[in-house]
């Protein structure tokens, strides 16, 4: 009988350390060994010429979630949504599980949990936190003990945000439960305030997005976020960082030794601004918040992935579709037509099964990175900081079989009739890439393969995530004081 239900021959293996020459063999989901003229297996993939990597974790997805702008429900189902990550090379994504309005955050989360059901890759939840009520502070610990263990904060968005006394009441309490925290960084204030001008001065168009929250409205919450978390001495994230002045922030804090982490998504590394500034409303698909910055701002997050400053690069998947809403979603992009306001066009773009092509594209093949950082930024890395390392984000023994397999020279020209969400448009129609997923496994399954989705429903599993040291805090406080001391 063969050693292996499935051997993977003849590529390159490419993990975030090494890259060799060497067969994978699979047995009953894991791998067993990664060595070079491996015995047969049951089920044998030819990967010469092309490169094994671990699948993808996209550690930032919103899927059948309501829109912040909206309150409709997106357009990707927990299927839709893992069915175009898997087709994108991606085999893990971190989603987020809402507390909804008149819920309680149990429920809430007990309802995601159904949901995900459908899900054909594996999966996790950040929780998302609008308001630190007593129950949700009372049911938090039971829900990170149940191994949800990150909670997503909104800084801005009149139906989410936590004001600052919120923010640091739920970083205590994730301190204290050793869990994590990512949070969208912008000031809120601010962005109304140059809303409301732009909106008086007739400058209502999509392109303005973007000068209603101009760089310094992130940076300034940036700032905020890290000194609240020094004062904490609590480690977090800085979801979507956009612009050069806002990783700078980041830049600083750990040079001074504190403990932040900060990705951007592949949008900040590819649109711009005036993506935006299109004719009959089509500037409405490019808007995502933070907004796309400028070409400057691109070469600026290249440097600071390079350098590790920021660490990974996610899809920050938030689907509505433009012209014909769909089974699942009534929302549009453009809900009063090509002459909607700004304000009212739902944020986020799709790019569950994008992300990683235009990484490729945009970072190896365009020559800014190599594969070892490639398979960081893209998978080794969130799996890292978000507790799934090593049965997630690499190829040795012991880790599940989540494995992309890559035609570094296959050339793509990128169509929405190609692609596998449940959205009518994609904001890179027509761009040309090379480098792409041929085949995609999850856990020794083949899920995807030359473009089509063969994986099921309900083949994705929960992650639960025990405590992890990765995000321990340094025992480090701003002052004699340490507010923790005794509480436990
Ligand atoms: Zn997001």
């Amino acid at each position: 009988m063969a050693e292996f239900d499935t051997v993977i021959r003849g590529g390159l293996v490419a993990t975030a350390s090494d890259i060799m020459l060497a067969d994978v063999g699979i047995q009953g989901g894991v791998v067993t060994a990664v060595a070079k003229n491996l015995p047969a297996g049951r089920n044998e993939i030819d990967a010469q010429g092309k490169y094994v990597m671990p699948g993808g974790v996209d550690s930032h997805c919103h899927i059948e979630q309501p829109s912040s702008i909206s309150g409709k429900m997106n357009a990707d189902t927990f299927l839709t949504g893992t069915r175009s990550a898997a087709c994108g090379g991606t085999t893990s994504v971190i989603c987020f599980s809402p507390q909804r309005v008149g819920w309680k955050l149990a429920d809430s989360t007990a309802d995601y949990h159904e949901r995900a059901k459908k899900a054909a890759i594996d999966y996790t939840f950040h929780l998302i936190v609008n308001d630190p009520n007593d129950d949700v502070m009372e049911t938090l610990p039971s829900l990170i003990a149940d191994g949800h263990r990150s909670i997503k904060i909104f800084m801005t968005y009149d139906s989410n945000r936590v004001t600052d006394d919120g923010v640091l009441k739920l970083m205590a309490l994730a301190r204290e439960n050793e869990a994590f925290m990512v949070l969208h960084a912008e000031h809120h204030d601010m962005i109304k305030w140059q809303t409301e001008r732009l909106l008086a001065a007739g400058l209502t168009d999509a392109k303005y997005h973007a000068w209603s929250k101009p760089g310094v409205v992130e940076r300034e919450a940036v700032h905020r976020v890290i000194s609240m978390s020094e004062l904490l001495d609590f480690p977090c994230q800085i979801f979507h960082v956009t612009c050069a002045e806002a990783a700078e922030e980041i830049h600083r804090a750990q040079q001074r030794g504190v403990k932040i982490f900060g990705e951007t998504c592949a949008q900040y590394l590819t649109l711009t601004a005036d993506d935006m500034d299109r004719a009959n409303g089509e500037g409405a698909k490019y808007v995502c918040s933070p907004s796309p910055r400028t070409p400057a701002d691109i070469e600026a997050l290249w440097g600071y992935l390079k350098t590790g400053v920021l660490g990974m690069v996610s899809s920050d998947h938030a689907p509505t579709n433009f012209a014909v809403a769909s089974e699942h979603s009534s929302d549009l992009k453009l809900p009063d037509g090509p002459g909607t306001p700004f304000p009212k066009i739902p944020n986020g773009l799709p790019g569950l099964e994008t992300r990683l092509p235009l990484l490729f594209n945009e970072g190896v093949t365009g020559g800014r990175i190599d594969i070892s950082q490639f398979v960081a930024l893209s998978s080794t890395n969130p799996a890292k900081l978000f507790g799934l390392y090593p049965k997630k984000g690499t190829i040795a023994p012991g880790s599940d079989a989540d494995i992309a397999i890559w035609d570094p020279t296959k050339q793509v020209t990128i169509r929405q009739a190609d692609l596998h969400h449940a959205i009518d448009y994609t904001p890179y129609e027509g761009w040309q890439v090379t480098g792409w997923p041929v085949t995609t496994l999850s856990r020794g399954k083949v899920v995807a393969d030359g473009g089509d989705f063969v994986g099921e429903a309900g083949h994705g599993q929960f992650l639960a995530r025990a405590p992890y040291d990765y995000i321990k805090p340094r025992g480090v406080f701003p002052s004699p004081f340490d507010p923790f001391a005794g509480q436990s």
